[in-house]
């Protein structure tokens, strides 16, 4: 059994909303910033994969056909805006594809044993995308799907689901919060956009109890980031004993992020995945959000590190 597998690929470069927004913060830069720091050390101590393509039928487990359908068109079409801040263009699509693509093999490998961990370096993100909408850079949820097919396709009967992108998930929060088989937990700058994720928003019907919200103010640190997860989201995951760990790494909760006012550090992200690490053999993070080019790179080696420890 290998240490850890990343997966990756390069038509993730290809989704560029600057050339429609001049200064968007999705950017093919961050997943070149990336590149050029850690894939340059050859993403030192795990083994790189190429991301397949996503079909239809996996975009499907989460998301309508009219919306697969509706990006797919739009990007045909030479591209356009899926809403204010989400634009795309001819090659978006087939980005989203290996993003999603990503996730779902990150799941296949885990679940058949041959790494205890992975990470998924991709673009565009998925947790703001909901089963219906495009929203808030992201196109399908990445993270979403590969929770579905392992579920669905895989026979995991139970997934943990940790959010500690700056945002709250509410794209996965929707796909899951009547669901009793998806434990979903969302650590997010509060208030904030998407404006979703109120602390008393436990999910609804038979996911009631299921979905842990925990928003917190501008400035939060690290440490206080680290108290909620020891405290309140890892007595519940434990309990919930779930067969596969998933994690939407977003890194927009350090300080120098242009989009947010929270001051986790490396030490924090490096703490918050070996805590994700410390309850599962089978754990699996996306990348999400993280906008600062320079510190990046230092944020995502701190969060592999912590992952394989
Ligand atoms: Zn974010």
């Amino acid at each position: 059994m290998t240490a850890g597998v990343l997966f990756s690929h390069p038509a993730c470069l290809e989704h560029d909303p600057t050339l429609l927004a001049p200064g968007h913060p999705e950017a093919p830069g961050r997943l070149r910033a990336l590149e050029s720091e850690l894939g340059r050390r050859e993403w030192p101590g795990w083994d790189f994969r190429l991301a397949p393509p996503a079909g239809a039928e996996q975009l499907e487990l989460v998301h309508s056909a009219a919306h697969v359908r509706g990006v797919a068109e739009l990007c045909a079409r030479g591209g356009g805006a899926l809403d204010a801040d989400t634009p795309v263009i001819a090659e978006s699509f087939r980005a989203a594809q290996h993003a999603a693509g990503a996730a779902c093999a990150m799941v296949r490998t885990l679940l058949a044993g041959e790494a205890p961990v992975c990470f998924c370096a991709i673009r565009p993100p998925g947790h703001h995308a909901e089963p219906e909408r495009a929203m808030g850079f992201c196109l399908f949820n990445n993270v979403a799907i590969a929770a579905e097919l392992a579920i669905r396709e895989l026979g995991a009967r139970r997934v943990f689901i940790l959010d500690w992108d700056v945002h709250h998930g509410n794209g996965t929060a929707e796909a899951f919060r009547a669901r009793a088989d998806v434990l979903f937990a969302s650590i997010h700058q509060w208030p904030f956009y998407p404006g979703t994720g109120a602390l008393e928003d436990a999910g609804s019907g038979d996911g009631e109890g299921f979905t842990i919200n925990l928003p917190v103010p501008a400035g939060s640190t690290g440490p206080q980031w680290l108290a909620l997860l020891e405290r309140v989201v890892l007595p519940a995951a434990v309990a919930f004993a779930p067969e596969l760990v998933l994690v939407s790494a977003g890194f927009d909760a350090h300080a120098a992020d242009p989009l947010a006012d929270m001051r986790v550090t490396e030490d924090g992200f490096r703490e918050l995945a070996r805590r994700c690490r410390s309850l599962s053999d089978r754990v699996g993070a996306v990348l999400e959000g993280g906008y600062e080019l320079e510190t990046l790179p230092g944020l995502v080696d701190a969060a592999l590190d912590g992952f394989k420890s």
